[in-house]
């Protein structure tokens, strides 16, 4: 991939660090995820539902109490961006099992949009037991299969290729896998950074600044901006503003998860490979690459489509879900010295403020009825106040 990207900045000059993002997680032969996509204890990063089952759980018990406070339409699409190993749908869709009486009359199906060959494979099995078939017929949907609980499945790469239709949204650690563009204000004005070769070392690439300003500068940059350095991920962006669309529509909710700020961190690109730091710019296609989200952009791209909520911190909205109730469930269930340590070892993981407690945030799209009343005079009565969307506030399942 080092050859190939050092052919192209050759040819047509130094790459935006979206274009070197892109090539290096998603290149379709050599990219990170299509051939490596090392998520978990033996890959290059741990992620929550790796973690604990209890995160996928939760987070199921929130679809399940949005589809109750919506009035338990009879069909919904869960839809997951970037779906890892497949570990967040398999728990998500036991405890849609454990509550099959809750959603009996409900027509569910899941529809995963990923990209990496690699993963999906993954997925197939972790979810269905291996009874995938690839469907060569339609060249939007590439893989079919049904869960081990009797659901459909269904692959796409991309999310222009869901069909429509009442749908509950989740990403989990996708948008900061997105390309970034990066920006750098200087004494002439904002300049791009790029990536370009070093020309005292061959094959090694470095990062330079525009000579003058690039289409990105002039478009992405806020004229009340006062940050010195900015990243900015349109393809974030656009995702943001389909999803609103779609739940405007059709109905339905995002919950989005991930490391990040709003508005305010400034250099955040970075590489890990084997849950060590990694220089971004070595070995491309050998190591993850991420950026924090910036939260505050995913909200402005809903262009107020819908209603937004959060981010809140992961530790937050866990516990708002019951956390402290399902672990002390399952410490009670376990007999084994070990399988409780693991269980309070992982919870730390994912609620500590110094791991993943503080820094992974919650933010979610919401139609904008769901949290205002329809007026009252055209219906007297309707009474009963609006619940409250669960994780932002505390669970409470009637
Ligand atoms: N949600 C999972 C995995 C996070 S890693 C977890 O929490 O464990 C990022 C995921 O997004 C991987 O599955 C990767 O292959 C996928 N991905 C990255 N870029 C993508 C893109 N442009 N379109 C679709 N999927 C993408």
């Amino acid at each position: 991939l080092l050859q190939h990207l050092c052919r192209k900045v050759r040819a047509t000059g130094p790459l935006t660090v979206a274009e070197y993002m892109r090539e290096a997680l998603t290149n379709p032969a050599q990219g990170y995820y299509t051939r490596r996509g090392g998520i978990g204890d033996s890959g290059d990063f741990i992620t929550s539902p790796e973690i604990s089952q209890v995160f996928g759980e939760l987070i199921g018990i929130w679809y399940i109490s949005e589809w109750m406070a919506m009035g338990k339409p009879n069909t919904f699409q869960l839809v997951e961006l970037g779906p890892g190993r497949g570990t967040l749908t398999e728990d998500i869709l036991r405890v849609f099992n454990q509550l099959a009486s809750v959603l009996s009359k409900c027509d569910v199906s899941v529809h995963l949009v990923e990209v990496s060959p690699k993963l999906s494979e993954i997925q197939g099995r972790m979810l269905t037991g291996g009874k995938v078939q690839p469907n060569p017929e339609e060249e939007s949907v590439y893989m079919k299969g049904i869960s081990k609980t009797g659901i459909p499945i269904f692959w796409y790469r991309d999310i222009q290729d869901v069909p429509p239709g009442y749908s509950f949204y989740l990403a989990h650690e996708f948008f900061d896998a997105l390309p970034i563009h990066k920006f750098q204000r200087t004494e002439k004005g904002w300049r791009e950074v790029l990536v370009d070769i070093d020309p005292e070392v061959p094959d090694q690439l470095r990062f330079v600044l525009s000579p003058s300003s690039t289409p990105a500068t002039e478009n992405f940059i806020q004229p009340e901006e006062t940050r010195d350095h900015v990243e900015v991920c349109p393809e974030a962006g656009v995702i943001m503003q389909r999803l609103a669309c779609h739940i405007e529509k059709d109905g339905g909710a995002a919950l989005v998860a991930d490391y990040g700020h709003d508005g305010t961190k400034t250099d955040t690109f970075r590489g890990f490979r084997n849950h060590k730091l990694h220089d971004v710019l070595s070995a491309p296609g050998t190591a993850d690459l991420t950026a924090d989200v910036d939260f505050s952009y995913l909200r402005k791209m809903t262009q107020e489509r819908t209603t937004t909520l959060g981010p809140i911190k992961q530790r937050e909205f866990l516990k708002n879900m019951g956390i402290d109730l399902r672990l002390q469930v399952l410490l009670q269930n376990s007999r084994d010295t070990a399988t409780r340590e693991q269980l309070l070892h992982s919870y730390d993981m994912l609620m500590n403020p110094e791991k993943m407690g503080d820094c992974f945030n919650f933010f979610a799209l919401l139609p904008h009825h769901r949290l205002v009343q329809a007026d009252k005079k055209d219906k007297p009565e309707s009474k009963s106040p609006l619940p409250p969307v669960a994780g932002f506030n505390e669970l409470l399942l009637k």
